[in-house]
């Protein structure tokens, strides 16, 4: 029996990467049927804001599963990423992304005899990627990072089920708590709260930058690495370098009912429509699709026959041997399917059923599922930060900040950009128009929300407030950081 999936061919080389695929596919008598979605660039054009028909978002949903060919995001016309949108709107939680060392392939690694294989598991829809930005003033811009404990959970949960099933020992937490406290800390105390599940996954943290020159110098040394969406996106194109570039680095966006498989690199519109596009990473993708449907002697299958053909230095223009004459995708994609049953001499792979994860069962929800992790027992307003345009010095703010002092209310200090310029700081802080004003409560005072709005609503009478911020405690922890100098 066929399995039916919905396929997007996407713009730029999509169509050209993914017919290749298709046809290894069915030289491969693959147990599949194709249902081709409306989505990318000339659906934007035609009007459709989120780059798709209904049509698509309607058959996508219904099957669970897309496989899809790079888009392109047309530029400065106010529209969001369709590919980060897929990602968001379906809650495909877990970005996962495997490289490993290909013979044929030559890398500075494979040239050292340093043998990778590693896996960046990147949580997909939160952080920086909800794009909530906002100019507080026409110099400032800011945009809000959203890391969640249930989003942190999901993902994080992912990479250690994922470990678990591969026999991998260690997982490791890449972040930045070290400066983002409250952020990535929520991921990192979520990380080892997960880890507490899987005694036997050795699990510890490196801090992102550490982490990045400990990738470049010695590789092997990692197995997982679960990271926040920004982070994780630069960490995993930056693992795509060590093991070929963009052509070799695929991925899979998995999610609880929907999931989508595509490779990591963009629609190339240097060499689309010239037919010289290198299939590899969609191959790739859609080899861990096949598993993932449990058809996991296909995906071995074509798998060695794609890693016979490296190995027999059969390239695109893209890599391998400059002094070889390289083919073009289609003739990769011959070769790949001439080389159906063919086993390569090293590294060749078998279908193992038991490691694959389980192809999602739809059911459609009654309503929007909401998850709280932790819930407080008592949680009370501390004070507000009040963020305000003005070119006036830090003390002659504080003058007019205090004006607006009730009894309820203490002025803390005054930052800009983070750093505290108020009621101490350096005459060498160099200021933009944009100040943060921090008011406290007085002892014994118990703040409403109306009191903290009251309070901003009188300074606004005094100076442009371009956006107020509540300072909370929950279940007697601070949940807000201190400036710089504070
Ligand atoms: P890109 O990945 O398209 O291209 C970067 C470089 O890598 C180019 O020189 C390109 O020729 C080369 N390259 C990429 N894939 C290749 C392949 N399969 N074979 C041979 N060479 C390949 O990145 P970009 O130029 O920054 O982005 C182009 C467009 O793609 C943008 O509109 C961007 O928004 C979109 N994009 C989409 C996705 C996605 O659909 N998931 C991902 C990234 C970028």
């Amino acid at each position: 029996m066929k399995t039916k999936i919905a396929v997007a061919n996407g713009d730029g080389i999509g169509p050209e990467i993914m017919a290749s695929v298709l046809n290894i596919f069915e030289a491969d008598h693959v147990p599949l049927e194709y249902e081709f979605v409306e989505m990318g660039k000339s659906y934007f054009d035609a009007g459709h804001s989120t780059g798709m028909t209904e049509k698509a978002k309607e058959t996508i949903e219904n099957l669970g599963l897309l496989f899809k060919g790079p888009m392109e995001t047309p530029k400065g016309k106010g529209v969001k990423s369709i590919n980060v949108t897929a990602r968001k709107v379906w809650n495909t939680y877990a970005n996962q992304r495997d490289f490993r060392t290909l013979n044929g392939v030559e890398t500075v690694f494979s040239k050292a005899g340093t043998q990778i294989n590693l896996t960046i598991v990147r949580e997909n829809i939160e952080d920086t990627y909800g794009g909530i930005e906002h100019m507080l003033t026409n110099d400032v811009a800011v945009g809000r990072r959203i890391i969640t404990r249930p989003g942190s959970a999901q993902v994080i949960r992912y990479a250690f089920e994922m470990a678990r099933r591969k026999g991998y020992k260690k997982v490791a937490c890449g972040h930045k708590a070290n400066i983002m406290k409250l952020t990535d800390g929520i991921f990192l105390e979520t990380f080892y709260e997960v880890a507490k599940d899987y005694p036997e996954i050795e699990a510890y943290d490196i801090i992102v930058d550490d982490l990045c020159m400990k990738l470049v110098s010695h590789p092997e040394m990692f197995e997982v690495v679960v990271l926040t969406n920004l982070q994780g996106d630069i960490v995993s194109d930056l693992c795509a370098g060590l093991v070929g570039g963009l052509g070799f680095a695929p991925s899979a966006n998995i999610g609880d009912n929907i999931s989508i498989f595509e490779a990591v690199h963009g629609t190339a519109p240097d060499i689309a429509g010239k037919g010289i596009a290198n299939p590899t990473a969609l191959l790739l993708s859609g080899i861990s699709m096949l598993r993932y449907l449990g058809l996991t002697a296909h995906a071995a299958n074509i798998e060695n026959a794609l890693l016979y053909t490296l190995e027999q230095g059969i390239h695109t223009g893209d890599f391998g041997d400059r002094s070889t004459t390289s083919v073009n995708t289609e003739g990769f994609a011959n070769a790949i399917i001439a080389n159906l049953g063919k086993q390569p001499a090293k590294g060749s792979v078998q279908a193992q059923v038991d490691i694959e994860p389980k192809a999602n069962t739809i059911t459609r929800p009654e309503k929007n599922k909401l998850t709280v992790i932790a819930p407080v027992t008592k949680q009370e307003i501390q004070g507000v930060d009040i963020f305000v345009e003005s070119t006036l010095q830090p003390n002659e703010i504080a003058e007019v900040a205090k004006t607006k002092l009730n009894d309820k209310f203490k002025l803390i200090m005054i930052s800009n950009r983070g750093t505290q310029v108020w009621p101490t700081g350096s005459i060498y802080t160099e200021l933009v128009n944009e100040f943060r004003i921090r008011y406290e409560k007085t002892d014994g005072v118990e703040l409403s929300q109306r009191d903290v709005l009251g309070i901003a609503a009188e300074l606004s009478d005094a100076i442009k407030v371009c956006s107020v911020e509540l300072l909370m405690v929950f279940d007697g922890k601070p949940g807000y950081s201190l400036a710089q100098g504070q």
